[in-house]
């Protein structure tokens, strides 16, 4: 359209057109006068409020407005009769059926009418509105959820509290009994009718006298009572009283540790007793007791002095001997420390052994305490380790006065040295006699004296032989022969002492072989050939004609191995220790057989113990033996023995 064109249109056409245009637009329009009373509406828009057009004019705008927005569009009306530029609200329009329509005006000022438009979003607003409840519904909805949830986990770990709860109450070991203000049974468990021998049934209910001997009753009334009044909640029962006893269905009294505690429910106060049968811990505790009284009887009773000592060296038992071995009561002894005990001489003797002991170790040694004033000297002491688990806690200490033992054998060694030694001299004498007159040179015999003379003759020589050992013996023992102890080579030892007996070995037709070896010991050289030549001759003695016997020397570490093998007639296996003792032989007539004394495996064992060896002999019984003896290689420090 040109601007010609539209200069020439006629103005009631333009009017007309507009009302057609206005009739058919989907809005709401409408002219208020300053008032706020509508002048104009368009029907449709009427029509859409469910009025007529008629009953709207003259009706003031806001009469219509929902009360809650009325403020505002009021405000609105004011502010468009101050001014032309277009101002927007909103508001809620009541409709002829009471309902309320959401409308969005825009509205100007011209000539004194508002003009005003409106957009009908009623819709929009309610899918908001529902969208905005569904929101509220879910977010409520999800909070009752997680409310309920929440509500679901208290319960069920309440639940599980209460199994778990159940559960103890039932597991436990101990009586559980719970009783209220009347004293009466509320709660029982399993292990209460173990002890009790009543079941839950009947004990529940029952006043708590059913579970106590009647002689308690009363106090246990008035104790419980007072408990109940007093500040404390749990206390041990019979702590004043003594022993608490219980009474099972059968009558029987037994005795019990229990103890109470109170605790307030929706029920009143409530106790809790936890009880137990101590019956056979006091049985066994009294058997303890009666078997560690009839112990220190016993050990009380014994002449040796009995100890116990703990890993820190301090008594923990004494028997009474100490009383008078130390002139202090033997049970003020226990917890003191040994140094403090037996004082500084004493203690520094035994000390390296009790180290040993407490390491582990059993250990046996004799000792003659220095300074005593007292009735031992000479002691014989063990000390066996007490090991648990591995570990050593402590040890036992044995100690036994050995002083007249030592006197008598001192006595008796001194006796047959005396007796030796003056035996000695008149028997070398008849030996001397004996042996010229064997001779012939004085005179000859007929052949029977001359055979008397000869067996005379041979007794001679054995007894002189018993002496002689049994002097040697004495004096290896006693320390008066002194070990010269120096380094030599073994082949060389080896060699002589097989040299030695070679004519005894001739005689018997039995050959000695000596192996190859470049060892060397620290000792006594003689004294070892002593030994070598003993066993050797003992080797040969009791091997059968054609036999061989091997001389053998084995280096160790820090010691040589020696050994002497024979292939005779062997040593019964209950014969392999004792024949190292005095006189001691496997047969009566081995001495009468084989001319022997009963004392070389004697003398044999103490030299070489002189030297800080062993000796043991290993034997197949028929077969032959191989005696065995070992000696450092170098000087080991002196132990005392
Ligand atoms: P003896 O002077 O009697 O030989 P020993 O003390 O040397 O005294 O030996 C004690 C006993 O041990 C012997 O009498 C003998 O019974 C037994 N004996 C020692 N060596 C051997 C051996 N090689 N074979 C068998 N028995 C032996």
């Amino acid at each position: 359209m040109v601007g010609s064109e539209q200069e020439q249109v006629n103005p009631s056409l333009i009017e007309q057109d507009l009302e057609l245009f206005l009739a058919i637009t989907p809005g709401l329009l409408c002219i208020l006068d300053f008032d706020g009373c509508f002048k104009r509406i368009m029907p449709q828009a009427a029509k859409l409020l469910g009025y007529d057009v008629a009953t709207l004019i003259a009706q003031p705008f806001v009469d219509l407005v929902h009360p809650d927005d009325r403020q505002e569009s009021q405000d609105a009306i004011a502010q468009l009769t101050q001014q032309t530029s277009p101002v927007s609200f909103e508001n809620r329009y009541r409709c002829a059926n009471g309902g309320y329509r959401h409308l969005v005006w825009n509205a100007r000022t011209h000539d004194n009418v508002i003009y005003a438009a409106a957009t009908d979003i009623t819709e929009q607003r309610q899918a908001e509105q529902s969208l905005r409840q569904e929101r509220e519904f879910s977010k409520s909805l999800l909070n009752t959820v997680n409310v309920l949830n929440e509500r679901i986990q208290t319960e069920f770990a309440l639940l599980t509290n209460q199994q778990t709860l159940a559960n103890i109450f039932d597991l436990a070991g101990e009586a559980i009994i719970c009783i209220d203000q009347q004293q009466q049974i509320r709660l029982y468990n399993q292990a209460a009718e173990n002890i009790f021998g009543y079941t839950a049934a009947e004990a529940v209910g029952q006043p708590l006298d059913l579970l106590l001997p009647e002689t308690a009753r009363m106090v246990h009334h008035q104790h419980v009572n007072k408990f109940s009044k007093s500040s404390v909640p749990a206390r041990r029962m019979g702590e004043h009283r003594g022993q608490v006893h219980g009474r099972r269905k059968n009558g029987e009294i037994f005795p019990a540790e229990a103890s109470i505690s109170k605790s307030k429910t929706r029920e009143g106060l409530w106790f809790t007793v936890m009880l137990q049968d101590v019956t056979e811990r006091l049985q066994a505790e009294a058997a303890i007791r009666r078997s560690e009284e009839q112990l220190r009887t016993t050990t009380n009773a014994l002449p040796v002095l009995i100890a116990y000592i703990d890993a820190n060296e301090h008594y923990r038992f004494n028997n009474y001997a100490y009383e008078a071995w130390l002139g202090v009561p033997y049970k003020s002894l226990e917890g003191q420390s040994l140094e403090k005990a037996l004082g500084p001489d004493i203690y520094n003797t035994i000390q390296p052994y009790l180290q040993q002991a407490l390491a582990g170790q059993s250990v046996a040694f004799e000792a003659e305490f220095p300074d005593m004033d007292r009735p031992y000297h000479w002691v014989s002491v063990s000390y066996q380790p007490d090991i648990q688990n591995g570990k050593v806690c402590g040890c036992f200490a044995l100690t036994q006065d050995i002083s007249a033992h030592k006197a008598t054998d001192q006595l008796k060694n001194e006796f047959v040295s005396v007796v030796s030694h003056e035996l000695r001299t008149p028997l070398t004498s008849i030996h001397g006699a004996l042996k010229l007159l064997t001779t012939g040179q004085l005179g000859q015999l007929v052949p029977q004296g001359q055979e008397l003379l000869e067996i005379a003759l041979k007794n001679t020589e054995r007894l002189t032989r018993l002496i002689n050992d049994v002097l040697d013996l004495e004096r290896i023992e006693s320390g008066r022969i002194k070990m010269i102890k120096v380094r030599c080579q073994v082949a060389d030892l080896l060699e002589q002492a097989a040299q030695a007996m070679m004519p005894m070995a001739q005689t018997h037709g039995v050959k000695v072989e000596i192996a190859p070896t470049d060892a060397y010991i620290y000792a006594d050289p003689d004294h070892i050939e002593q030994t070598l030549t003993n066993l050797l001759s003992n080797a040969i003695k009791f091997s059968p004609g054609g036999e061989t016997v091997l001389l053998r020397a084995v280096e160790q570490p820090h010691q040589v191995l020696f050994k002497v093998i024979d292939h005779g007639r062997g040593i019964p296996e209950d014969k392999l220790e004792t024949i190292f003792e005095r006189f001691q032989q496997v047969d009566a007539s081995d001495t009468r057989k084989h001319g022997g004394t009963g004392l070389g495996l004697a003398i044999c064992r103490e030299i070489v113990q002189h030297h800080e060896g062993r000796i043991w002999v290993t034997s197949i019984h028929g077969q032959g033996s191989t005696f065995c003896f070992t000696l450092p290689k170098t000087p080991i420090q002196d132990v005392p023995s």
